[in-house]
């Protein structure tokens, strides 16, 4: 059930400082950096408070961590008890456009509330905090001039790439920009609730509100616009606001998880439209930037997280990056309970688990196995010999113990002749390309694997 709230925004506003200040008392200040200073207010009841946080890792973490220092500043600036409650800015979007998209206030023609929907400020998702590689430099490299210069530097905006990989942090981080630098009046819209919106209008008839949300902006920052590929209506609509908002100058950043041309049913004139302005994309990270993510997450968020950690984390984690903030998540909360710094093995099994796997592959059974099957010592494998006749079994080696153990590049090095982990990088690939021609080798490594995974 919805509960009335009690307090107005300058309140909330004010209320919140008072939490923040009895907080800052008792936290160092980089606690106070990591974990509060990006807190937002949505609500205040008679019986409950919600404080937004930009994430779902940090909502977690402050309910573990920092609920009975709330419950006692809260305590303290409302004179009376409140139950603490925390959400990420993503859920109270959707609480509130499951209610009603756009908020009432809009359509009365009062003056829309700080955080309303043309602002949903996630500074957690910033220039700042977005580490840049080669698999996303142009898209950081064009989202930053598009804040610094919005409607003259690219207009439109088109970024795409697979789904985890930064977009919605990009658009996040040029409606910062925009909003508190330039004050400009932005909307950031995912897709799906542009449609949704358009049908609901389809219903009410309310046309000219409808357009007037999207059109009386100063830039319209649209997220994973292949939701428009089954609404045929709502791309038209679509179209008239893209030549209005263009026209008129204004920037639009669009991102999408495919290319324009490969959102299957969108028109041609739509297509061209994008093409406009500059189209770019982000790809699957390389293993260093994940390095570089998985550090950059890990002192964001106070976490003690080694090289080598990061490392084999990077290594492992290979799909979206949200994957990886969930395994530095799921370490940091060990690492909690057993009061210790995680070691390498503890690691190894909580990846392993996080993949899905059930059977644990130690490194030495690999090993064993490939001597047996090729006919030589377990330390002949593992010397620095490099006869071609050692060689290629070692090769497949690294190769097997790379797909079944999930050890790091540099422990399967360790194991296997003290080499370092651009050969058996290169061990690995060798053998995956032999695979694709050799049949023999093809169903000898194949038995391999079947015997070693029973
Ligand atoms: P997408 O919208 O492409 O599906 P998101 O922008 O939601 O992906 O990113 C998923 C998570 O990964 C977010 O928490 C985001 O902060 C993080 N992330 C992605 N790329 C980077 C990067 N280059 N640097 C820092 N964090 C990143
Ligand atoms: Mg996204």
């Amino acid at each position: 059930m919805l509960e009335t709230p009690v307090v107005s925004n300058n309140e909330r506003d004010f209320i919140l400082k008072g939490i923040l200040s009895i907080i800052k008392e008792v936290v160092t200040a980089q606690q106070f950096e990591i974990w509060f200073s990006c807190l937002r207010v949505s609500s205040v009841t008679s019986n409950r408070i919600t404080f937004v946080t930009p994430n779902s890792f940090i909502r977690e973490w402050l309910k573990s961590h920092y609920h009975d220092l709330f419950s006692s500043a809260v305590y303290k600036v409302l004179n009376s008890s409140r139950e603490v409650h925390f959400s990420t800015e993503e859920e109270v979007f959707d609480k509130l456009s499951a209610t009603s998209f756009p908020p009432e206030e809009f359509f009365a023609g009062k003056k829309p509330p700080e955080e309303n929907y043309h602002v949903p400020l996630n500074k957690y998702y910033s220039f700042e905090n977005f580490v840049v590689g080669p698999c996303n430099r142009l898209a950081h490299a064009a989202a930053f001039a598009v804040s610094e210069t919005p409607g003259l530097a690219y207009n439109p905006l088109f970024i795409h790439g697979a789904s985890g990989l930064g977009k919605t942090h990009l658009l996040h981080a040029i409606n910062n920009v925009l909003s508190s630098k330039h004050k400009m009046k932005t909307l950031y819209v995912p897709c799906e609730r542009f449609v949704n919106h358009y049908i609901s209008t389809i219903r009410t008839n309310s046309w000219d509100s409808f357009r007037a949300f999207y059109r009386n902006i100063d830039a319209l920052l649209i997220d994973d616009i292949q939701a428009f590929e089954n609404s045929q209506e709502s791309r038209e609509e679509f179209f008239h606001t893209f030549n209005t908002l263009y026209n008129a100058k204004k920037q639009i950043v669009i991102t999408s998880d495919c290319p324009p041309e490969l959102i299957a049913t969108l028109e041609d004139r739509l297509i061209s439209r994008f093409k406009w302005g500059l189209l770019c994309s982000i790809d699957n990270t390389t293993r260093e930037t994940r390095i570089a993510i998985a550090e950059k997450k890990a002192s964001l968020w106070g976490i003690n997280l080694s090289h080598e950690a990061a490392s084999y984390l990077a290594e492992n984690v290979t799909g979206s990056i949200r994957e990886l903030e969930g395994a530095i998540a799921r370490l940091s909360r060990e690492e909690k309970i057993t009061k210790n710094s995680i070691t390498l093995d503890r690691m190894r099994k909580i990846v392993w688990e996080l993949s899905g796997n059930k059977r644990y592959i130690s490194i030495e059974t690999v090993i064993k196995a490939v001597s047996e099957r090729f006919n030589i010592r377990v330390s002949q494998l593992q010397s620095r010999c490099r006869t071609r006749s050692l060689a290629l079994p070692r090769q497949i080696a690294m190769h097997l113990s790379r797909k079944l153990t999930k050890m790091s590049l540099m422990e399967i090095g360790g194991y296997l002749g003290g080499r370092d982990h651009s050969t058996v990088i290169h061990a690995d690939e060798k053998i995956t390309k032999m695979l694709k021609k050799d049949k023999n080798l093809s169903i000898i490594l194949q038995k391999l694997e079947s015997e070693l995974q029973k």
